[in-house]
């Protein structure tokens, strides 16, 4: 069949393409920072506490040093499994000052979960906070991790002012930008169980420039992060463009819709970063009449699907437009967005493409390329594309093909306007609440019970969480529902926890062994 490149298939960016420095993420993130140094950065949203942008500066230097002096080499992996705190965002950038790379852990996890990850990417520190610690140590044992740290204090860890103590001396590191990975958080990707998203410094410093570029005149922004710092939306939303911008951005360790509001209220938030289970409640609570958010005047979904309707109702009742982007954490972050400014959002869409990016759309079927509005498999190219999955070639090279296009397993449809509509998934990963849930990782913890013969997992809609997980179940003895949902409850997550069994007599399989899902969702 004829090459996209060939037919020109290819639809670009409606942007013209912008140079990306060839720096590391630090060095990019804190080129301004002396112009702000007095300026507020990070706000604890329960306590208060806070930190300028300069603050942010010398204690990320002062780490870096510090981990140098400690023996950390380049390329070493230092995991944070942390709420967020504005500390988290000292500690990303000291480990990446020092040429370390970050690999972020959901406060969420398992000691299962997170032992499997440290392991995976060989990590040799960990930070954590107090409360974790438990969690963290069973973990860190469990895996070849060489020191972990807490903030505050708590025996049987270093506390992380340790780290802060002295004076930062010279901080000497190579970075080259274009290998050297940054950052590692974990995703399963389009198939399978959770794999280290190798992200590189210049991955990052794309990503960072493309927002940029749509970001507008610099002005005064305060944010609430509500979004985790572990998961790329958060960790480059915040963790990196609130130092960029010298934006100001209160974090909040625990989502509570209450506090959500009352944070708002009380620091006059400008912008709203969010996944769909939020403009839900920002469109239906009861609770969002009681609170002032007329300081709102940016709204931003992503991560997951949210329909139009919601969408608009949403925006309607917040006096603000409700806009979304679209990206997977293979891409860094974003695929697709819109500017900030004087281009208001098409009900339904995820804007459009970021500078520098390229898509392609195939059709599922015949693997042939399609044009505008036409529906098939979205295929992106450009330079936030991830460096590949940690230790995991055959899964990098499905993943990324030789030409660079990443195949996204999301179903698409882009219209004349260059606007992209998600229309389906063809992946196997379940978004519950916006985090990722695998059903291969469900699936083979299902496989461990003895009454259970096979099993697979699909995600079903759920009006307050998006999607939910469902297994079916076929049996070899006796074993009821909630037995069933007891046995995974006991491994995973709270939001990874089956919601639905169905007992049914054979799993639909290809020849090949595959697990016919389509045909799963398809039943009555
Ligand atoms: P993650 O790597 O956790 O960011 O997950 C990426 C996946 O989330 C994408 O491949 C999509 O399936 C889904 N996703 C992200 N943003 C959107 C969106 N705006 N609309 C629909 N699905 C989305």
């Amino acid at each position: 069949r004829p090459m996209a490149e060939d037919v020109d298939m290819i639809f670009r960016s409606p942007w013209p393409d912008i140079e990306i420095p060839e720096r590391s993420v630090s060095e990019f993130a804190f080129e301004q920072t002396a112009q702000r140094a007095g300026a507020v950065a990070f706000i604890d949203g329960p306590s208060g506490r806070m930190l300028t942008h300069g603050q942010v500066l010398e204690m990320a230097r002062r780490m870096a040093s510090a981990l140098l002096r400690r023996g950390m080499r380049k390329g070493d992996v230092f995991a944070i499994f942390s709420p967020n705190l504005p500390e988290y965002v000292v500690a990303f950038h000291g480990v990446a000052m020092a040429g370390g790379v970050v690999t972020t852990a959901s406060p969420l996890c398992t000691a299962e979960t997170l032992a499997e990850q440290l392991g995976d990417s060989r990590a040799r520190y960990l930070l954590t906070i107090p409360a974790f610690l438990g969690v963290a140590l069973e973990a860190a044992k469990a895996s070849g991790v060489e020191e972990v740290f807490v903030f505050g204090e708590s025996e049987g860890a270093t506390p992380f002012a340790a780290l802060l103590a002295n004076e930062a001396g010279p901080i000497r590191v190579d970075i080259d930008p274009a290998r050297d990975l940054a950052a590692l958080p974990y995703s399963s990707g389009t198939t399978g169980r959770a794999k280290g998203v190798m992200l590189t410094h210049r991955n990052m410093v794309a990503m960072m420039s493309q927002l940029e570029s749509l970001s507008g005149a610099p002005s005064e922004d305060i944010s609430l992060a509500v979004l985790p710092f572990f998961h790329c939306y958060g960790l480059l939303a915040f963790v990196s463009m609130t130092v960029r911008r010298g934006h100001a951005c209160v974090t909040m360790p625990r989502f509570d819709f209450e506090q959500f509001l009352q944070l708002i209220e009380r620091h006059r938030i400008t912008s709203l970063m969010v996944v769909p289970p939020i403009v839900l409640a920002l469109a239906k609570h009861p609770l969002v009449t009681k609170y002032d958010l007329s300081s709102v005047t940016f709204i931003n979904s992503g991560a997951a699907p949210l329909g139009d309707a919601l969408q608009m109702e949403a925006g309607q009742r917040m006096g603000v437009e409700v806009r979304q982007g679209y990206g997977m954490s293979e891409c860094t972050l974003a695929a697709t967005s819109r500017k900030r400014d004087n281009d208001p959002a098409k009900p339904g869409a995820v804007g459009r493409l970021l500078p520098n990016m390229e898509a392609r759309v195939l059709d599922v079927a015949t693997g042939v390329d399609l044009g505008p509005n036409e529906r098939g498999e979205l295929l992106v190219r450009g330079p936030t594309v991830m460096r590949g999955y940690l230790g995991n070639v055959q899964a990098t090279d499905a993943a990324v093909d030789a030409d660079g296009w990443l195949h996204t397993g999301d179903v698409v449809v882009i219209d004349d306007d260059g606007e992209f509509f998600i229309v389906d998934r063809l992946k196997e990963l379940i978004k519950v609440n916006a985090h990722q849930v695998a059903p291969a990782l469900l699936e083979s913890l299902l496989l461990t019970h003895p009454a259970v013969a096979d099993a697979a997992v699909i995600g079903i809609a759920n009006e307050e969480t998006g999607e939910a997980p469902k297994a079916f179940v076929v049996k070899r003895g006796d074993i009821s529902e909630a037995e069933v949902m007891a046995h995974v409850a006991g491994h995973v997550e709270p939001y990874a926890r089956l919601r639905a069994v169905e007992f049914v007599d054979a799993i639909p399989k290809s020849p090949a062994g595959k697990i016919l899902r389509r045909e799963l969702r398809q039943r009555p």
